[in-house]
């Protein structure tokens, strides 16, 4: 469960501006479903990568942002809370760079909300060939209960998925626009980039959006066998599979 108690309130790092922000106590990161670019669906928490803006114009990161009060008595009522950035002011974040930091907080997100025509089409795929599926069950599998059957209420066949079924999505085939992006924050957030990034396997997952297998494979052999969780796993596959579509998987 995501719990806050009061708010703490914090200052900006561009003009000094302050903020009201929740004083979580616990977060819950858990979701209906997960992307492999990170994307969750059903979060309750948000998810952007700690970007914000000013009133004054400027994005920053919450974590760049300095502690002026905390605790559940501090007196921030009147305060606004930090507003998180729409994804169509996403561009303007990069090309009007604060830090690489801020770039590459404003392109990840870029690149998931860029991904979201591809999450609709694959969503409305696979629920059609689920369904199909079902269809496909249920006429093989007809409810012949008699009226004695239903006298004794014998329960009617159920459908379970039945192994093997067709798996399939459409192809996934990013614009010019989505490769700059990912290519550009490959340079930023490489191990030796300007912007190195705590998670890695996001690297992993935009060379392989991009057909990059040799490098996507590389930059998960770099890394502990504790960090490739689920998620790790599922681009090791797909990377084996020569695939580039974001997936979407259960945890
Ligand atoms: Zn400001």
């Amino acid at each position: 469960m995501t719990r806050s108690i009061g708010a703490i309130t914090l200052a900006a790092p561009c003009c000094g501006a302050r903020y009201a922000y929740p004083n979580y106590t616990s977060m819950n990161f858990t979701a209906w479903a997960y992307w492999t670019d990170g994307w969750r669906d059903g979060s309750l928490m948000p998810n952007d990568e700690s970007l914000r803006r000013c009133t004054c114009g400027q994005f920053y990161l919450l974590m760049d942002m300095q502690t002026i009060e905390k605790g559940a008595a501090a007196d921030n009522e009147d305060l606004p809370f930090t507003m998180t950035v729409p994804d169509e002011q996403l561009p303007e974040c990069f090309t009007t760079t604060v830090s690489a930091q801020v770039e590459v907080a404003a392109r990840l997100g870029y690149w998931r909300s860029l991904n979201h025509d591809y999450r609709r089409a694959y969503v409305e795929h696979r629920d059609a060939e689920e369904a199909a599926t079902r269809a496909a069950w249920i006429a093989n599998n007809p409810d012949r209960r008699t009226w004695w059957d239903h006298l004794l209420r014998r329960p009617a066949p159920r459908y379970s998925r039945p192994e093997g079924s067709p798996f399939t999505y459409p192809p996934y085939e990013p614009t010019p626009e989505q490769l700059a992006n990912m290519e550009r924050l490959c340079e930023l957030v490489q191990p030796s980039g300007p912007a190195p990034h705590r998670n890695m396997l996001e690297l992993a997952e935009l060379c392989r959006e991009q057909g990059r297998f040799g490098e996507a494979r590389a930059v998960l052999q770099s890394m502990e066998p504790k960090d490739l969780d689920i998620t790790g796993r599922l681009i090791a596959r797909l990377i084996e599979e020569k695939e580039r579509a974001p997936m979407r998987y259960q945890m």
